[in-house]
């Protein structure tokens, strides 16, 4: 049997409504909570006092959308809708108000009208450093900017414009903006605005200060779609002929990957389960729960062919395929230290997001980590290690076990936890700030298990730039004591936290 023995930790909470941010429109002064992975409970969206609320619920598209079904229908951004029934999860009943065509509208394509969060420049699930990355992106000039909300105060926001200056190039400055009492937003106390659209539109104005007017908000990336069409809301079995296989791409633990196409159109990488590797009962369980996990770090799954063998296991195609091979080939091997630093960053807030689940990955290793456009980083296959039957990925004799990832406590007694996950995070840093070199290189396994045990750690390399600090912190993941061992919301906020540029005192300039 595989690591099918040890206990996943409570059981994940039942499906959620969407993790996506349809906001109703609610009068004036109504605060409404939002599920924002970023900050589970915030409390205010909509507080705009000037604009009356509307009486129909009115929704504006973000983003262009093409139907993928009989059952959907297309928008372009700009597009109004007017929401009939929000009771489908992530797909809401709409009708389009200028074609008039009625079905399903994907939730995160689109933003309550008047709501803050429809405007261009608000970037709702976004943390500090996503936000630099996005606006250090060279189709953005200087004065490009966003808002988002704080990470560290639940009612304030924070502004990020990207800058240049001689001595520096470009780089990004934050502001924060901070709530009044009474309501309203300020960056410098002097000047107070009823609504953060005011702000905004006065900063671009004048730059008060700012290190450049408002310029233009930065592009929004288009939200992952979590199912291939509308059909798919509320089922995740998906005819084999709506997807075909053209090429391949790889070779996995569980059997061949491919790249494919849904219904000729959409892209997907399809999994092909080897006959034998677990049972289909087993992973149609295991899928079940994992198609629940939304996150943007996580790789969407979005659905299965398990009629007839080989099972398929469809999912969000990932351009760059795993971290570990984009390591070794020619672009990532150009990968300066700071996108490094935010792959670490990724992969950490992923694994964040499963720690607070309390779903185990088990099987966390670069080549379980995928790469998109934009070096956009996801974590694939969580808790598919769990129902793996096959003996060669048996902790103790097979030869597939990932030994030197896998933290002690987990190989000798079977006790996999979030903090053998950490273990493997610390391997994946050593794999990540080497470009992709073995773990203990020239090391087998079994000598692996047994120098581990006599408290020896993989060195700091010396091939490689590895700061100390980071060193410390893959030291600290290997703590022979797991209750030692740091939680991945500390690990996402050190890499995020690493290599600041720190929040800009505002400086009032007169006008
Ligand atoms: P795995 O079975 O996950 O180990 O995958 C084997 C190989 O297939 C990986 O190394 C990737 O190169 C590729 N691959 C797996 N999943 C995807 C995906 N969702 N998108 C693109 N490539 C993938």
């Amino acid at each position: 049997m595989g690591n099918k023995c040890c206990c996943r930790g409570s059981e994940p909470p039942p499906l959620r409504k969407p993790e996506v941010d349809v906001i109703i429109p609610r009068p004036p002064h109504v605060t409404v909570t939002i599920d924002n992975p970023l900050h589970e409970n915030r409390q205010p969206v909509i507080e705009d006092r000037n604009r009356s609320a509307p009486k129909r619920r009115i929704m504006v598209a973000m983003y262009n959308y093409e139907a993928r079904d009989s059952q959907d229908i297309s928008f372009k951004k700009g597009d109004r809708m007017e929401i009939l029934d929000d009771s489908d999860g992530d797909w809401l009943n709409a009708v389009h108000l200028i074609t008039k065509e009625r079905g399903y509208i994907p939730g995160n394509y689109v933003a309550a009208e008047l709501s803050v969060e429809s405007e261009d420049w608000f970037f709702e699930n976004i943390s500090r450093k996503e936000a630099e990355k996005l606006l250090m992106s060279e189709e953005n000039s200087r004065g490009t900017f966003l808002v988002r909300p704080s990470e560290h105060n639940p009612t304030g926001y924070s502004l990020s414009v990207k800058d240049w200056e001689e001595y520096r190039g470009f780089h990004i400055k934050h502001y924060k903006i901070k709530p009044l009492d009474n309501g309203g937003y300020y960056i410098s106390t002097n000047k107070t605005f009823e609504t953060l659209a005011e702000l905004v539109t006065a900063y671009t104005k004048n730059a008060y200060g700012l290190c450049h007017v408002l310029a233009k908000p930065c592009k929004k990336p288009q939200p992952t779609m979590w199912d291939l069409g509308s059909t798919y809301r509320d089922k995740w079995e998906i005819p084999r002929m709506e997807i075909s296989l053209i090429r391949r791409l790889g070779r996995g633990n569980f059997g061949e990957v491919h790249y494919g196409k849904w219904k000729d159109s959409i892209e997907v990488a399809v999994k092909t389960l080897r006959e034998g590797t677990m049972s289909t009962a087993a992973f149609l369980e295991e899928a079940a729960i994992m198609k629940k996990f939304r996150h943007k770090r996580l790789v969407a799954l979005f659905g299965v062919c398990s009629e007839e063998e080989p099972i398929y296991i469809v999912q969000e195609y990932m351009s760059k395929g795993s971290l570990l091979d984009f390591l070794r080939n020619d672009e990532g091997k150009q990968l300066e230290f700071e996108e490094l630093v935010y792959i670490a960053f990724q992969v950490g807030s992923g694994m964040e997001y499963l720690e607070s689940k309390q779903l185990i990955h088990r099987d966390l290793a670069a080549r379980n980590v995928l790469i998109g456009e934009n070096n956009i980083a996801k974590i694939c296959d969580f808790g598919l290690a769990r129902v793996i039957e096959d003996n060669e990925y048996c902790p103790k004799q097979g030869s597939r076990f990932p030994v030197k990832w896998t933290a002690p406590e987990a190989i000798i007694y079977g006790k996999f936890s979030i903090k053998s996950d950490v273990w493997s995070y610390g391997i994946l840093l050593m794999e990540l700030f080497t470009y992709g070199q073995v773990p203990y290189p020239g090391l087998h396994g079994r000598e692996v298990i047994d120098l581990i045990e006599k408290g020896y750690r993989m060195p700091k390399p010396t091939s490689h730039h590895v700061p100390d600090e980071i060193y410390q912190t893959m030291l600290s993941c290997w703590d022979s004591n797991p209750e030692k061992r740091p939680t991945f919301e500390f690990l996402t906020h050190y890499f995020e936290g690493f290599n600041v540029t720190s929040e800009v005192p505002y400086r009032e300039v007169p006008d």
